[in-house]
């Protein structure tokens, strides 16, 4: 677990370098969704984060803006944030920026979406995303080993790396040569977090769609076959998500309560007055 009681004080940054067609955030990573924050006002929202009780300051999507967050945390810091901070990004990263990532991460959380240089040019429009990906997972992991610490609930991690895989419908084959390389590279060195949850989306702004069978959801067949391969890898460490009864509701990042069933709860709001 990253998060305890008070959640994780995830802060949303406007664009994304890859445009996933199904992105559940495309408003904000390819809708042009946010305002411009200058660094007093970001270290003003991670201290209200770290107020209203938040466990972490999770930054999703900020490969963009590294050296400004790093600013940002650094400013947070000096003004009294002792959250860990966690990366939550694509994994397309050059390694040689993980120095500068490394002085303010804690926890990194990088997606794996595919080792298939052909899949990730149909998806993103780049061919090396598999390389690059892969290049920076293992500089992540190298640079912060898993490390746990005892709270009321159980361990919480205080520093390692949680390597995300979102499985996609009709790539089973896909989703078995990243478990290959997980379990090949970094077995006892990270956690994985296998996901199920995609969803066919309503919209696609801004993202390659290639052909593929998009229109549906992963199968009862598609979960148990690739539950079975966490069995052949000898993967035993880290989530696994159950597979969805439905599709499920995407968040609408333009309402204040952007989130269906009010599943995270919003502190802080760009497209209105909405600070608590
Ligand atoms: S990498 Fe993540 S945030 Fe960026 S478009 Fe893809 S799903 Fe969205």
């Amino acid at each position: 677990m990253i998060c305890g009681e008070g959640g994780s004080g995830a802060v949303f940054l406007s664009g994304c370098t890859l445009k996933c067609f199904f992105c559940q955030n495309y408003q904000i990573s390819a809708g042009g969704l946010g305002r411009t924050v200058e660094i007093p006002e970001f270290a003003d929202i991670c201290l209200m984060l770290q107020r209203k009780g938040a466990e972490n300051i999770n930054i999703v999507t900020g490969t963009h803006f590294i050296p400004s967050l790093a600013e940002g945390i650094k400013e947070s810091e000096k003004r009294g944030l002792r959250l860990p901070v966690v990366w939550n990004s694509s994994g397309y990263e050059r390694t040689d920026i993980l120095p500068l990532l490394n002085d303010f991460v804690d926890i990194y959380l990088p997606d794996l979406k595919t080792l298939d240089s052909s899949l990730g040019s149909a998806l993103f429009g780049v061919s090396d995303y598999p390389q690059t990906a892969a290049a920076a997972i293992r500089a992540m992991a190298a640079s912060r080993p898993l490390r746990r610490k005892e709270n009321p609930r159980g361990q919480a991690l205080v520093s390692g790396v949680i390597v995300r895989h979102l499985a996609l419908p009709g790539l089973t084959d896909d989703t078995r040569a990243v478990l290959a390389w997980f379990a090949e590279n970094l077995a006892g060195k990270a956690l994985l977090s296998l996901m199920f949850q995609y969803s066919p989306p309503a919209r696609t702004p801004g993202g390659r769609r290639p052909a593929g069978e998009w229109t549906r959801t992963i199968t009862a067949a598609e979960y148990e076959r690739i539950l079975a391969m966490l069995d052949e890898f000898g993967i035993e460490d880290g989530f696994v998500q159950d597979l969805p009864e439905a599709a499920g509701s995407l968040p609408d990042f333009s309402r204040k309560d952007a989130f269906p069933g009010g599943l995270a709860r919003p502190l802080w709001f760009c497209g209105g007055s909405g600070r608590e």
